[in-house]
């Protein structure tokens, strides 16, 4: 593998719009020198379809096709809620959780849907005793070459306890139910500095910068 590239231009494009996750990927990747570019700095980008049956699988599908489109080194990303207690729901479906098969996610307000989402689990979780209301988020991030190789691949998990009713107004998705137990707060509470500490996309991060330091000879 021909790191040379992005040894010298640190140059990655981050294969998501979610501003939410930007946020967060941004402060563990540009103190380390890194450039980051999204997709909406590109002049046009594709819609991927995550087709995958994991977490693992759908970031590959997103960091491959984004980087063959636009040449670049990019950061595929995905992430979900797994609630044991629902047999692993949402799971790889937490983004369009309460939408209509055939439903476009595009085509709604990504905060109205998170609102539905919410209000989903709730519902479906109303019968479900105090004791098992345990859940975890799961982040899946690959690194893919410009050519779409996967070359770096690394998991994290952050586990929480589904509350009966939203607390915050920070982070996005479900954060507002997701309380971490150590601290009684949620991540909607809590807000970036603490989950940049301790969510799953900040373990998954860790490990990949670990692993990227190997390979760039750091
Ligand atoms: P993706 O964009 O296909 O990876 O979908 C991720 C979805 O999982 C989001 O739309 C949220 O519903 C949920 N999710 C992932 N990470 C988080 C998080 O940090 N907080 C809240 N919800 C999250």
């Amino acid at each position: 593998m021909d790191w040379s590239t992005l040894k010298s231009s640190r140059k990655l494009l981050l294969g998501t719009t979610n501003r939410k996750k930007l946020i967060e990927l941004n402060a563990h990747l540009q103190p380390r020198g890194f450039e980051l570019l999204t997709l909406a700095d590109m002049p046009s980008f594709i819609d991927v379809e995550e087709t995958g049956t994991t977490f693992l699988e759908n970031a590959r599908l997103k960091g491959k096709a984004q980087s063959v489109a636009q040449g670049l080194w990019t950061v595929g990303e995905d992430s979900g809620l797994c609630v044991p207690a629902l047999a692993g729901d949402p799971g790889i479906y937490s983004a369009r959780y309460s939408l209509q098969p055939g439903q476009n996610a595009d085509a709604t307000e990504r905060a109205v849907i998170d609102q539905d989402n919410n209000d989903k689990l709730l519902r479906e979780m109303h019968s479900v005793p105090d004791p098992q209301r345990d859940a975890y988020y799961v982040s899946a991030i690959v690194l893919c070459d410009p050519s779409g190789n996967v070359v770096l691949e690394v998991q994290g998990q952050c586990w929480g306890r589904i509350l009966r009713q939203r607390r915050g107004t920070q982070g996005f998705g479900y954060d507002p139910l997701f309380e971490v137990i150590e601290y009684h707060q949620t991540f909607a509470e809590l807000g970036l500095n603490v989950k940049r500490a301790i969510s799953h996309r900040s373990c998954a991060l860790r490990e990949f910068l670990r692993q990227l330091d190997v390979k760039l000879d750091r």
